[in-house]
């Protein structure tokens, strides 16, 4: 059986374990990226490459040890240098003597009968019902993550005894993991959100509402955010991530499909600042902060990896988004120099300060009230 491998990428590695094995696949999942994995991508690399390709190529590196012969990756297209990852990556891999095969899947969109010939040939089982059962099993997993997360967030920072939503959470990942039906997923799916709800919690209406939002990598790999939502979690904020693995998958590669004009309600939004498609995650950087404004939240944090071109062009038009609206923004570039003291440093700054303004606010609401 083929041994397939992919690059980490937040808790994708459960549906993608899945999809490779019922595709007749032996997947091998990276082991989990520590400062050896990204110590490895560092002497493949060019050193101005993005961050996260440097990520990946340590992940490969580590999957290739434990017997990977295969590499599985998305492709794609438009003015962002991943379009010309997979094909770097490979040339790199290959110089460096390891001489793996590639499975690039570009987006159907462009490319279907490209990825039709490659399906056909790297994977055993590809009859129609094959690919839909698999898909169906992945895609449920991917699902149950997104609706798992997104509770998980808005209930941390309320926990009255710190840890109880991280030990559930890492419970349920494992539990859904080794779900192989379609109704143990179900009942994992259930089960997680109801233990979720049954924390005990400290109510609070003052809670502190951020949003999460820049390059998906970045947003998703707890390994090189700094295990940011936890932390601001535990700091008693709410943080609302804009990037989901399940979402993603749905608006890259069905939406894209069915309804092309789908990106307009984000191009709307940011054309006021940004009014060019600059790939990657940059147009909805921008949105997305013009939406927080206007929802209200006390906050948003941008994650951009080092040299990353579209959150670096979104950088330059948000402090005039922040000015004009009045939300608060604070970027956060990582690289592999960033360290994680530097970074508490700075979310820790920010949050002190969204603290102050929420409660000179609230001061001059209960002034007005009381003088008017
Ligand atoms: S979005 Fe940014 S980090 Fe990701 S591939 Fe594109 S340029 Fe690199």
């Amino acid at each position: 059986m083929l041994k397939v491998t992919f690059a980490h990428m937040g808790n994708s590695y459960i549906p993608f374990r899945t999809l490779l094995s019922e595709l007749g696949l032996d997947p091998v999942v990276p082991p989990p990226i520590t400062r050896r994995t990204i110590t490895l991508g560092l002497k493949l690399a060019p050193e101005f490459v993005c961050f996260p390709l440097k990520v990946n190529l340590g992940n490969y590196v580590e999957a290739i040890e434990s017997g990977a012969e295969c590499i599985f990756m998305a492709g794609g297209v438009g003015p962002c240098r991943f379009g010309y990852y997979g094909e770097l990556q490979r040339e790199i891999l290959h110089q460096a003597n390891y001489p793996v095969e590639f499975l690039v899947l570009e987006a159907p969109k462009t490319h279907w009968t490209e990825l039709w010939d490659k399906i056909k040939r790297y994977v055993p089982k590809h009859r129609l019902v094959d690919l839909f059962n698999a898909a169906r099993l992945a895609w449920l997993k991917a699902k149950a993550l997104d609706d798992f997360d997104d509770l998980l967030n808005r209930i941390r920072p309320l926990e009255k005894w710190p840890g109880t939503t991280t030990k559930v959470q890492t419970a349920f990942y494992r539990a859904l993991d080794e779900a192989g039906m379609i109704r143990d997923i179900h009942i994992v799916h259930q089960r997680g959100l109801e233990e979720l709800r049954a924390i005990a919690i400290t109510p609070d209406d003052s809670v502190l509402r951020i949003i999460l939002l820049g390059e998906i990598y970045m947003v998703l790999e707890p390994q090189v955010n700094f295990q940011i939502e936890r932390v601001l979690g535990e700091m008693g904020v709410e943080v609302s991530r804009t990037i989901y693995f399940a979402r993603w998958v749905y608006e890259t590669l069905f939406l894209s499909l069915v309804k092309p004009d789908w990106r307009k309600k984000y191009d709307l939004l940011a054309k006021p600042y940004l009014s060019n498609f600059v790939g990657g995650h940059g147009i909805e950087t921008v949105a997305y902060t013009v939406k927080a404004a206007a929802n209200n939240y006390h906050g948003v944090i941008e994650l951009a990896p080092f040299t990353c071109m579209p959150e670096i062009v979104a950088m330059q038009v948000l402090p005039e988004v922040s000015r004009k609206l009045s939300i608060p923004v604070l970027s956060v570039i990582i690289d592999e120099h960033a360290a994680e003291a530097g970074v508490r440093t700075r979310l820790e700054a920010f949050i002190d300060l969204l603290k102050h303004r929420h409660w000179k606010n609230e001061a001059d609401k209960r002034h007005f009230i009381r003088t008017g």
